[in-house]
């Protein structure tokens, strides 16, 4: 017997698709952790993650939820600052499959996907070899510009 999915609601079912195309199962985190991500359209932390969940799952179940998506490119990892931030989404934009920059706030923290800022290519000297790169943006976001 294939699992059941028990999110049936016609807004949840994109969901499941989507998970149904990466080939995973449908879980009750999988669908809070995409639901949460897709709905707030910018990169949050797992705490900020774990905080809006609306039952708790365990810290594991999160973090490999986490992981799974990541590989699946289904959302991106931003590492700033000693703290992993996720966002939805693949982190290759453009025709060439580019990574995007991200721009870091100083006054309030929040990390923005800049899908039209394409991370320079960087060659390596002979003898090295990439695993990834990531460049950070540091400064004021609009809202705290404002201010
Ligand atoms: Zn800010
Ligand atoms: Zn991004």
């Amino acid at each position: 017997m294939q699992q059941r999915c028990k999110f049936n609601i016609e807004t949840k079912m994109d969901f499941k698709q989507l998970l149904d195309h990466h080939g995973l199962s449908c879980t009750p985190c999988r669908v809070e952790v995409l639901k949460i991500l897709s709905e707030e359209g910018k990169a949050l932390s797992e705490e900020n993650i774990r905080k809006r969940l609306t039952f708790p799952h365990n810290r594991s179940t999160l973090f490999r939820t986490l992981r799974t998506f990541a590989e699946k490119k289904i959302i991106h990892v931003i590492s700033c600052e000693g703290s992993l931030w996720y966002a939805f989404g693949s982190a290759e934009t453009g025709k060439k499959k580019a990574n995007h920059i991200h721009f870091h706030c100083d006054r309030c923290g929040e990390i923005t996907c800049l899908p039209s800022a394409i991370l320079p290519r960087i060659t390596v000297p002979a003898g090295f070899s990439e695993q990834s790169v990531s460049l950070i943006v540091n400064g004021l976001c609009k809202k705290c510009n404002k201010r």
